[in-house]
């Protein structure tokens, strides 16, 4: 046997000659539009916090209160220690507010989708997958032990393909799909998919992670958007809402299934009350929040133009997540350093998490920058050396 610290150094210079070793700035004060990193000044253009609800003001206070009336533990599993009554208030919210029966709350995104896939699918089912889902969606399908079937990326005639070749195998059947998809930014066609789903007898499961709070009207996501309500939502409460946690909604029996089949839901101690009251707040914010969800617009349109008329390749597209792919990770990863020491705060993509070649930058505004700010980003790319 090797031992296991040369086994540990072997692995990590691989990773190192790949050149896909990770490491994370260090980040003083909250996070917002600006931020102090590796004791810089910088401009924040790779969160998720997209409308800059990670600092607000009446998230803190819903949060200090829950802290006084509730505390900040949980305890124990929900199953354990029971249900507290800020757990329910933002279960009940949250699906009312996506026009579902019920809600479950998990600790987070990675959470929910890793025990709602494997909760609601088993051994001879069948899990249709999008080729770009999320690393949860992939893990979650794995841990069902249901087979996976992989059909192209947003590829509404390749999923009608693989439903009609796999009809008569398995018991049932989940289509799985995001619905602003993390990395390439873009939308699938959602109805058309929602319509195959129901024709071949699929529960349709839609991770809305990039879209609650930022797309469709109140910021209720691209489902509400497009008029669908698929089987199963999900959603985070760590980016639009400038929290933590995250939530699967459905009919009652879908919610109790969960309840009482997630490992990660059953094996976990419950979310803080606090944080449920993060997300009860953020609710009310996202519902009021057409002014952010309209500056988020414009600064995305016009970083989007202003990147493309400076000859960076920019993925189609018109959410708030601009892709602009550079290619190796090498490359990837000089181009966002030199932008760092320019004052911009902009993250390399590299494989797992995108196909290998396909490295990016991912630029994301925040509704809180000014006009200002979005024109200091395209003087910086305009200036930096590629
Ligand atoms: C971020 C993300 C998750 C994971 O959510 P966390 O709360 O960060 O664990 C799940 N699905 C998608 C599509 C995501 O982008």
């Amino acid at each position: 046997m090797k031992a296991f610290r040369e086994h540990v150094s072997e692995r990590l210079s691989r990773i190192e000659g790949q050149g896909l070793r990770r490491h994370a700035r260090d980040v003083a004060g909250p996070q917002d539009g600006w931020l102090w990193v590796d004791g810089r000044r910088v401009l924040c253009l790779c969160s998720n916090n997209y409308l800059g609800l990670a600092r607000h003001p009446a998230l803190l206070a819903a949060v200090r209160e829950a802290l006084e009336l509730d505390g900040f533990g949980a305890a124990a599993s929900r199953q354990v220690s029971g249900n507290m009554r800020l757990h329910r208030q933002a279960e009940l919210a949250l699906a009312h507010f996506l026009e579902q029966e019920a809600g479950v709350l998990f600790a987070s995104g990675y959470a929910c989708n890793t025990g709602v896939l494997q909760a609601l699918a088993d051994r001879g089912d069948v899990i249709f997958s999008d080729r770009l889902n999320h690393a949860s969606l992939i893990d979650g399908a794995r841990l069902s032990r249901a087979e996976v079937v992989v059909y192209e990326h947003a590829d509404i005639d390749d999923l009608r393909a693989k439903l009609h070749a796999h009809r008569h195998r398995g018991h049932g059947a989940l289509v799985v799909t995001e619905s602003l998809f993390s990395m390439d930014g873009d939308v699938p066609p959602l109805r058309p998919i929602a319509e195959l789903a129901r024709a071949f007898d699929a529960g349709l499961v839609v991770d809305e992670a990039h879209a609650l709070g930022v797309l469709g009207p109140m910021g209720r996501g691209m489902c509400a958007e497009v008029g669908v309500v698929p089987d199963v939502t999900i959603a985070t409460l760590g980016k639009a809402f400038g929290g933590q946690g995250a939530f699967a909604l459905g009919t009652l029996e879908v919610v109790d299934l969960i309840r009482n089949r997630a490992r990660s839901y059953v094996f976990s101690t419950a979310p803080s009350p606090a944080m449920a009251a993060a997300a009860l707040a953020g609710l009310r914010l996202i519902r009021e929040a057409d002014g952010l969800r309209r500056a988020l617009r414009q600064h995305a349109a016009r970083l989007r133009e202003g990147l493309h008329a400076l000859d960076y390749r920019v993925l189609s597209g018109d959410g708030p997540i601009i892709p602009v792919v550079i290619g190796t990770p090498e490359a990837t990863m000089a181009l966002s350093s030199a932008l760092f020491e320019r004052g911009l705060f902009v993250h390399g993509i590299r494989p797992p998490t995108v196909p290998a070649g396909t490295g990016r930058l991912r630029i994301v505004p925040i509704a809180t920058h000014t006009t200002d700010d979005i024109d200091h980003a395209l003087s910086v790319f305009a200036e930096v050396p590629r």
